[in-house]
């Protein structure tokens, strides 16, 4: 069988956290696949340097949209869900990326305004980010894909790792209670992705002392990135899945 190399051609992808780590790699490899990326992040000039590795390889041209996933009007994604929807009308899928570490420490001296912001940009941005983005991903010609991302300790509670883990336990929930509601009634799935240890700057906060050699890079796991995005899952819905493992299954 000969693999289509640009299994995202003429698809409209929206990236969070496309400015940096994970999420920047996966936007350029959604553009290489053949993708009109929007790249969502805080940090305009990250998202510019991704806007230039995407235009320097003459792939399709790229959106920059700036956005704080800490803002808690709801009328603010509202606003950019519009944005959207003028500029291109419809939306063939969206990888919910982005995502902040907040404190290492026991629960009992956690602080209250880190697990708010932590909850905040990991769990309620990305509700109300969906939620006004769902009538465009409905709106796709063909199916549609939306990639929350998970991590191991989203999947098991692990000591010290706070509002993180708990926040990654609520978007698997996110991520099942949304693919329950679309099962058979629409073409849009919904799965999560934990990536695995992932050489990143989020990865060397969490764990000062490794060496950051000895972690795989983002580039590893895009195969599962691509593979999930792409119209070649259609089969898969309300999956939790790990990256790696998907990775290795797809080489
Ligand atoms: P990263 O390098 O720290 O990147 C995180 C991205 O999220 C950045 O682009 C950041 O942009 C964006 N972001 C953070 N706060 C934001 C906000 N308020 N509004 C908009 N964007 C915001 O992290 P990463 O390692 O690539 O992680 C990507 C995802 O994978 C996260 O969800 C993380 O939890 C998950 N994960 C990573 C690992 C790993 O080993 N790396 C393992 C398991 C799960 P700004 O800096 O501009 O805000």
């Amino acid at each position: 069988m000969v693999e289509n190399a640009q299994p995202l051609a003429d698809r409209v992808i929206l990236v969070t956290g496309a400015g940096y780590g994970i999420g920047r790699t996966a936007a350029l490899t959604y553009a290489r696949a053949g993708a009109t990326v929007i790249l969502l992040g805080r940090t305009q000039e990250a998202l510019n340097d991704t806007y230039d590795l995407i235009e320097a390889e003459s792939l399709p041209q790229p959106a920059v949209l700036p956005f704080d996933l800490e803002e808690s009007d709801e009328d603010k994604y509202r606003l950019l869900a519009e944005a959207i929807d003028e500029n291109f009308g419809h939306l063939d899928g969206v990888l919910l990326n982005a995502g902040v570490l907040g404190q290492r420490a026991p629960l009992q001296t956690y602080h209250w305004e880190t697990w708010q912001k932590v909850m905040q940009i990991n769990v309620n941005g990305q509700f109300a980010l969906i939620k006004h983005l769902l009538p465009l991903l409905q709106a796709a010609p063909a199916d549609a894909s939306v990639i929350f991302t998970s991590s191991s300790v989203g999947r098991q509670g692990r000591a010290y790792w706070g509002a993180y883990s708990v926040s990654k336990f609520a978007t698997e929930g996110l991520m099942q209670v949304l693919a329950d509601e679309l099962e058979n009634t629409s073409q849009v799935r919904v799965n999560s992705l934990n990536p695995g240890g992932t050489r990143t700057t989020m990865r060397a906060m969490a764990y000062p002392a490794e060496d950051p050699a000895s972690v795989p890079e983002a580039e590893d796991i895009m195969p599962a990135y691509l593979y999930l995005m792409s119209p070649q899952s259609g089969d898969i819905h309300g999956q939790a899945l790990n990256a790696r493992d998907l990775a290795e299954t797809l080489a």
